[in-house]
């Protein structure tokens, strides 16, 4: 056992995983075969108590529980204010709402033309290609309709390619999930090719949290097989100063290498980052490593996050404390993200009556 590394991992970690070396933790096989998920795990992690257990149950069944030992080791787990334990941690509200809000709020089932793929906007395409992530989030837009199932099969990427080749007007493939780096290097490698192969898509886009959540998994044969597929963009998101780590750092700065332009996608959430303090910070530091703040995202309404969602007031009023306080690059965009083909329109510019649709109803 390497004395060292051990030292540096919390004592509740150390706990969980006993031996483990340093190679193994910068593994990010290791980290994936060892990631917490279910009730027995979050029975370890904290002390549920016992009249809960059943409703927790309930929960994990309905929006499941999953965090990678890395972004577990930065949680305070015995802080119930961490905002970091606030994004993972199942939360027995999620499931008080089922009838409130929508699971599909951006209609993307009725826009999407083949299974996996979204075609909201007329020259850009969403390719659902991995069901799986790394952690689940507890404010994904995806949550109802992520499982941790397999991928889509050959024959349903091939209909996705097919799709897109027979509409010209798509010039830019988004590819997400999912996360889509949960893919093995080569399946990756061969997905972007079918879609790199279209003569009209000219761009490609990658949207996936790996390297915040699981920043091993950016090793050097992922960043040649994304260089080799350039022009490619890639969209993560880093939605808290802590998670700023040497480990995610280094990722983004290992991609920037291979001529990959990072941006995150923060969405704004209640008790996470929900002040212009903390946004600031975020957004300084991201400039510091090289990403770009370029979408602060209102969190959608989707079924299940209500708990986690901001005040839409509230959001303009940090929004424009960081205007007043902020350089252009250290200030992501505020948008809301609009049912169907709407797309995303800044908050500054959203009339009150359509605020409705975004307000978190108590
Ligand atoms: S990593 Fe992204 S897609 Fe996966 S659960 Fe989190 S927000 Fe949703």
């Amino acid at each position: 056992m390497n004395r060292t590394f051990q030292g540096q991992l919390p004592s509740k970690i150390r706990a969980l995983f006993g031996r483990v070396t340093e190679a193994q933790w910068r593994n990010w096989r290791w980290q994936l075969r060892h990631s917490l998920a279910g009730m027995e795990d979050l029975s370890r992690l904290l002390k549920i108590p016992d009249p809960d257990v059943r409703r927790y149950a309930e929960l994990l069944n309905e929006y499941p529980f999953r965090v990678t030992p890395y972004f577990a080791s930065l949680i305070d787990w015995d802080d119930s204010r961490d905002p970091l334990r606030r994004q993972m941690l199942p939360d027995v509200r999620e499931i008080a709402d089922r009838k409130a809000e929508s699971r599909d709020p951006l209609e993307e089932n009725r826009n999407s033309p083949v299974s996996g793929l979204i075609h909201r906007y007329r020259n850009r395409a969403v390719a659902l290609v991995s069901e799986r992530c790394a952690v689940w989030c507890r404010h994904c837009t995806r949550k109802n309709r992520l499982r941790p199932a397999e991928s889509p099969t050959p024959r349903e990427l091939r209909r996705m390619a097919e799709y897109v080749s027979r509409h010209p007007s798509i010039r830019e493939v988004i590819v997400s999930g999912g996360d889509p780096l949960l893919l093995e290097t080569e399946a990756l490698d061969r997905l972007l090719r079918a879609f790199r192969r279209i003569r009209h898509v000219e761009v490609l886009r990658i949207g996936t949290r790996a390297p915040v959540v699981l920043p091993m998994r950016v090793d050097a044969g992922l960043a040649a097989v994304l260089e080799s597929h350039r022009p490619l963009w890639l969209n993560t998101q880093f939605n808290h100063p802590r998670e700023i780590t040497p480990e995610s750092a280094r990722a983004c700065e290992r991609l920037l290498k291979a001529g990959i332009p990072v941006s995150s996608q923060t969405v704004l959430l209640k008790g996470v980052n929900d002040t212009a303090n903390t946004l600031a910070d975020l957004f300084n530091r991201l400039q510091r490593i090289m990403v770009r703040p370029y979408y602060l995202f209102h969190c959608d309404p989707v079924r299940g996050t209500r708990h986690l969602r901001a005040d839409l007031q509230h959001g303009r009023a940090i929004y424009k404390a960081l205007r007043a306080s902020q350089g252009g690059l250290c200030l992501p965009q505020y948008v809301v993200d609009m049912p169907g083909r709407a797309g995303k329109m800044p908050v500054e510019l959203l009339a009150p009556a359509r605020m409705i649709h975004h307000e978190p109803r108590e």
